[in-house]
């Protein structure tokens, strides 16, 4: 489980801070070589013990650019996801 930042990130830097175990990192760190934030999935926890919804989709100002599917009680996926998966760092 977890959130995956879609290339209509502009890079703001609103939603590093926000993560409560640091799953994110800026464009470069991108391990994909994107110019675009990267939340590690390995990491990522969907805030599901910090937060009622992830922290980092609230703080982005970019509407639809933190996606995730795999809804847990009370934290609805959101919506339009893409339908290009979870990036998975090998
Ligand atoms: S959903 Fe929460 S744990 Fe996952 S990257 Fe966003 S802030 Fe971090
Ligand atoms: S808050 Fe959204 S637009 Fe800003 S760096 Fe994070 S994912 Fe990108």
């Amino acid at each position: 489980m977890a959130v995956m930042i879609t290339d209509t990130c502009i890079n703001c830097g609103a939603c590093i801070d926000e993560c409560p175990v640091e799953a994110i990192v800026d464009e470069d760190e991108n391990p994909t070589g994107e110019e675009i934030y990267y939340v590690y999935a390995d990491k990522c926890v969907e805030c599901v013990g910090y937060h009622d919804t992830p922290a980092c989709a609230e703080a982005c100002p970019t509407e639809g650019c933190i996606q995730w599917d795999d809804a847990t009680d009370g934290m609805p996926a959101s919506e339009n996801r893409k339908s290009k998966g979870t990036p998975v760092v090998e």
